[in-house]
């Protein structure tokens, strides 16, 4: 049976980066991927705006993807693609895998860590509740995006897309420019859900609308969408009765938002969070189950490739870290206030070397002027004053955790103060 220190699974910009720096501190590594080829959903991103932080360069997603590929070969790091992880194993001194691929069948494959890095995946319409029949002509964002950029085909000539996620932005300008028209972009929400730079680059350059406070309804069509039923909904995003409209099109594109793919996790019986749909982890990306890590989208849903990488850099690097001392863990959460969505890590722990610790955060609704603050048994450890916080921006802090007395118990806490 085949024996590697780490196996990653997922060769997307997280999985890449966290072989590297887990070969780079010593340890031998095999990258696991189901796709034929390296890059994740990057391979597919032919926008640019990749890697402004990480390489100060505008890049498209295929540019970032080869530039850690390049480095992946370079570092002989061991690949299998058009392989699936369908189980893994938890066992004395480690994992096993079971992988599955057309060469070797079914396989195992045994490492003393593991990195979860597998991505996250689209909500579909049957995550939507849209009454009326499924003729063909209804997309994820992400697959139509899929269609036109590596396959080359047109999913559609007269569209209107549900939901203001980034994808559906993008593929809102992605269409035009290939001679769709966009009729329009529908959220149920009152704010958009996308970040601003894609609203105003993709919607408002291209001139087409955004109607807040409206869903789809019903869609209409046998073999083919022919319509869709447009509502405006009240703020429980309930339908408003009298407000339907109907909007002949051939195609509906979803951009419903994205879940992070964790079933190899619950397979482990790993704690999963219930707000960010991915692992609870440490300032080390280590999950509840000790030796295994998480990063990029499989942790929680990013905007920027940029942090994606830099948390498979820090899952790599504990990864190696985690073989070569025996980690005994002490965990303190870290709790935050109802204005957050999310914070990750959820834990820390107290008793690793690793005393940086990066934090992301969202939060739950629009906030001006807001003092966010970190604080850890009466001291603050952060604080900043926010012009404005978005839902879909996601926020970054560096906490240096070297001059803190941790207690056993004792919980980090974020607050916020508006005004
Ligand atoms: C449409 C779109 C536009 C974006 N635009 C930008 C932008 O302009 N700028 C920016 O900075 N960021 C952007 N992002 C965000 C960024 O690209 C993503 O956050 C990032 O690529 C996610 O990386 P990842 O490695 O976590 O996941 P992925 O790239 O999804 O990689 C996960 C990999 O794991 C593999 N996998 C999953 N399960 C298994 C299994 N069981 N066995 C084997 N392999 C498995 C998958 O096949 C996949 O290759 C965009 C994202 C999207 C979707």
């Amino acid at each position: 049976m085949e024996n590697y220190d780490v196996v990653v699974l997922g060769a997307g910009p997280a999985g890449l980066e966290a072989a590297l720096a887990s070969t780079k501190n010593g340890a031998s590594t095999l990258i696991v991927e189901r796709e034929s080829k390296p890059g994740g959903i990057l391979k597919q991103c032919i926008h640019d705006g990749f890697g402004l932080i990480r390489f100060g360069e505008r890049l498209t997603g295929p540019e970032y993807a080869e530039k850690y590929i390049k480095m992946v070969k370079e570092n002989n790091i061991a690949i299998t693609t058009s392989t699936f992880a369908i189980d893994v194993k938890k066992e004395d001194k480690g994992f096993v895998l079971h992988l599955v691929n057309n060469k070797k069948g079914v396989y195992e494959v045994k490492c003393k860590a593991l990195i979860l890095a597998n991505g996250c995946r689209e909500r579909t319409s049957r995550q939507v509740f849209i009454q009326g029949s499924r003729p063909a002509g209804i997309f994820t964002a992400g697959t139509a995006q899929y269609f036109v950029n590596i396959k080359g085909y047109m999913p559609c000539k007269k569209c209107v897309i549900l939901g203001s996620g980034d994808i559906g932005l993008i593929m809102a300008r992605r269409l035009t420019l290939e001679g769709a028209k966009v009729l329009g972009v529908y959220e149920a929400k009152p704010n958009p859900s996308g970040l601003t730079r894609n609203i105003v680059q993709c919607l408002e350059d291209y001139n087409i609308p955004l109607h807040l406070s409206k869903t789809i309804t019903k869609i209409f069509g046998e073999d083919r969408v022919k319509a869709v039923e447009i509502s405006s909904v009240d703020e429980k995003m309930n339908p408003i009765e009298g407000t339907e409209e109907i909007i002949e099109c051939d195609g509906v594109i979803l951009s419903v938002g994205l879940i992070p793919e964790n079933e190899i996790a619950e397979k482990l019986g790993i704690k999963i969070d219930r707000s960010t749909k991915g692992p609870y982890v440490d300032q080390n990306f280590m999950t509840s189950l000790e030796g295994v890590f998480s990063c990029g989208n499989a942790l929680h849903v990013n905007d920027l490739v940029d942090y994606v990488s830099e948390s498979g850099k820090c899952a790599g690097e504990s990864a190696a870290a985690y073989l070569s001392h025996n980690n005994n863990r002490e965990l303190n959460t870290i709790v935050y206030s109802k204005d957050f969505l999310y914070a990750v890590p959820q834990q820390i722990d107290t008793k690793s070397k690793n005393k940086q610790l990066t934090m992301y955060f969202r939060v739950k609704d629009i906030k001006e002027n807001a003092t966010v603050e970190i604080n850890y048994h009466e001291k603050t450890i952060f604080k900043k004053k926010y012009k404005h916080l978005r839902p879909p921006e996601m926020e970054r802090v560096l906490l240096n955790l070297d001059d803190i007395k941790f207690f056993q118990g004792k919980s980090l806490e974020i607050k916020m103060q508006e005004g």
